[in-house]
């Protein structure tokens, strides 16, 4: 689904992604971790052109990502992103923000575009909170709103950069139940988080990026009990 060949990025001089090779396959869910500043939010929105890369190739569903327009709009369309700090459009109801991209974009009628967001506001269980603005609600009914409303567009993949991190201690649970049920649909998931209950439960493999380099890559168990770089064990220290 997913493919990065020798995928090389820089920031000027800085050299953000080194020669990243990375697959991922339909339905798989992989939970990638590693320092701040390791290059996770710079690898996931490549993954959906938000960011360019100058060396190697990412397809994604067959599609290249690179100058065709076309292509990047076809990926675009299938490639749903939370970020950590939700962004959601302040001025629209809950309910508005989550029917505008399928109007706009998938051209359905309000009505239609209703009744798919009011299926997926029950889907994060807060469809009680339809016709609020985002600042009337808390950050985890926030994110689950973020969440519901990449839902709308209908992805075949969901990217989530540090979902949790700007959240309560006390609302990260809501949201990461939210995300485990999504991970039981067979969706395509790539979750850049540090909540590593989380990535026991679903990952089916563990990304560990260290200066722009994926370091390691392991299924959980093998993960978390015998890493194999040093690096890896230095970072699971300090963070479990
Ligand atoms: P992570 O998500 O792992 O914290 P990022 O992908 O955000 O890492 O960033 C990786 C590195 O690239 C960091 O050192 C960061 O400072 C740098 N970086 C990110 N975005 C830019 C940018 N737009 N311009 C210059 N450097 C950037
Ligand atoms: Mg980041």
């Amino acid at each position: 689904m997913i493919r990065f060949t020798g995928v090389s990025k820089f920031y000027g001089d800085f050299q953000v992604l080194k020669s990243v090779d990375f697959e991922a396959m339909s339905g798989e869910r992989i939970v990638v971790c590693g320092p701040s500043g390791s290059g996770k939010s710079t690898l996931i929105r490549c993954i959906n052109g938000l960011e360019s890369y100058e060396q190697g190739e990412i397809t994604v569903d067959g599609q290249r990502l690179g100058k065709d327009a076309a292509a990047l709009r076809k990926v675009r369309n299938q490639v749903g992103m939370v970020f950590q700090q939700f962004n959601l459009f302040p001025h629209l109801t809950v309910l508005e923000n989550l029917t505008l991209g399928p109007i706009r974009a998938r051209k359905m009628s309000s009505g239609e575009a209703r009744d798919l967001a009011m299926r997926y506001l029950e889907r994060v269980r807060i469809p009680e909170q339809a016709d609020k603005y985002p600042r009337q609600l808390s950050g985890g009914q926030q994110q689950r709103v973020a969440i519901a409303r990449s839902l709308c567009m209908e992805p075949r993949i969901m990217l989530f950069d540090e979902p949790t991190s700007a959240l309560d201690p006390e609302m990260i649970t809501e949201v990461l139940d939210v995300m485990v049920e999504l991970a039981g649909t067979g969706m395509t998931m790539i979750v850049v988080t540090h909540e590593m209950g989380f990535a026991r439960k679903v990952a089916d493999r563990m990304v560990f990026m260290d200066h722009g380099e994926i370091v390691e890559t392991a299924a959980p168990g093998e993960f978390f009990t015998a890493p194999k770089s040093q690096r890896c064990r230095d970072f699971l220290d300090k963070i479990l």
